[in-house]
């Protein structure tokens, strides 16, 4: 049994192929500078249609998290975190948290993104705590 898979439209193709090589990237309005997450034809923020997509940290700290106590198949393998980062860039994410055992992430908690193969050539980012 396969895990969902996010639909790749040509609006988000880029954020994808960024993925597969390792880099988180977001789009930026060339209007009002700002980035958003997750990706669309205009920009969220003052409906600017010039977007480009440039590469962030991918470090941030968890917003809110809650701990999937029964997977929704067996694709999934509970207990797992699904987690709300704040990336530094000032942009929030909804993730998962991996390499973390229930009870070791709080909210605050520094975290870092690493990427996660989701077979069928998808490449999803995820994040785990970082040390500091
Ligand atoms: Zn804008």
């Amino acid at each position: 049994m396969n895990k969902l898979l996010p639909p790749e439209t040509e609006v988000s193709r880029p954020f994808w192929d960024a993925c597969k090589q390792g880099e988180l990237q977001l789009q930026q309005c060339q209007s009002c500078d700002r980035l958003q997450f997750y990706p669309r034809a205009i920009c969220s923020h003052c409906g600017g249609e010039g977007l480009l997509w440039r590469p962030v940290s991918g470090r941030g700290k968890l917003a809110s998290y809650t701990i999937v106590q029964r997977g929704i198949s067996r694709a999934y393998e509970a207990p797992y975190y699904v987690v709300l980062v704040d990336l530094e860039e000032g942009v929030r994410m909804m993730s998962s948290l991996v390499e973390c055992e229930p009870g070791e992430a709080e909210v605050g908690a520094k975290v870092e993104v690493l990427f996660q193969d989701w077979g069928e050539g998808h490449v999803l980012p995820v994040f785990k705590l970082r040390d500091e």
